[in-house]
């Protein structure tokens, strides 16, 4: 076996086509005759139990599983490629997994949210990012303005989430929709705390550095 091995994710918002994305990375996969297996994190239980699920229902065979673990156990000693669906659930050591797994000559694809709905990273996800050969960002667009939107916005009872509710809320009434940075919203976020003007330095070296970045006049 040629000893390849890669890396790719695939992140973004919900709505932004990250599914299809990976469906179509692992249909292409498939007609090479490649050896595939898909996983999916057993939280995600929309649509079927048993396969990656894209909105427009295309769907592919997929196993549930708990944890980066169970998946390692699960994989075929000639599996060449390694799909993984809704990595932002995973444990943290799905990344190293998966960096071990891309060493080892295996084509790895990851697809995930970058941000929960408070539009911070999420999970394992910053790590991947960091970690990848290949990093393909969808975007969607904002169900209020059109713009691009990079952001997903939580709705409870038809209302904007509140930052305080936890990120996996099971049985509530909820639903989600793709938002810009200027139309997402969420209630009871702390506010940013103004950042102060750096403190002179000891290290001469130090500010010489700063201000040969960024000088009075914002210039670089
Ligand atoms: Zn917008």
């Amino acid at each position: 076996m040629k000893r390849r091995g890669s890396l790719t994710v695939i992140c973004g918002g919900m709505f932004a086509g990250k599914s299809e994305e990976l469906i179509r990375l692992i249909r292409r996969s498939l007609y090479a005759k490649k050896k595939v297996q898909a996983f999916k994190h057993a939280y995600d239980t929309r649509y079927s139990e048993t396969e990656i699920a894209t909105h427009e229902g295309v769907k592919l065979n997929a196993v549930a599983v708990r944890n980066s673990s169970d998946l390692e156990r699960l994989l075929l000693p000639d599996t060449e490629v390694v799909a993984i669906e809704e990595a932002q659930f995973f444990d943290p050591l799905l990344p190293d997994l998966c960096n071990r797994l891309a060493d080892r000559g295996r084509t790895v694809l990851v697809a995930g949210l970058d941000q929960d709905f408070r539009r911070e990273p999420f999970g394992p996800m910053p790590k991947l990012l960091a970690l990848a050969d290949e990093v393909v960002k969808l975007r969607a667009i904002c169900v209020r303005c059109g713009n691009i939107a990079s952001h997903t916005q939580r709705l409870v009872d038809g209302r904007p989430a509140s930052y305080h509710d936890p990120i996996v809320l099971i049985g509530a009434s909820e639903r989600y929709e793709a938002r810009c940075r200027h139309c997402h919203e969420l209630p009871d976020a702390p506010k940013p705390r103004k950042r102060s003007r750096p403190r002179p330095s000891s290290n001469p070296s130090y500010v010489h550095e700063e201000r040969g970045l960024f000088d009075d006049n914002g210039r670089t």
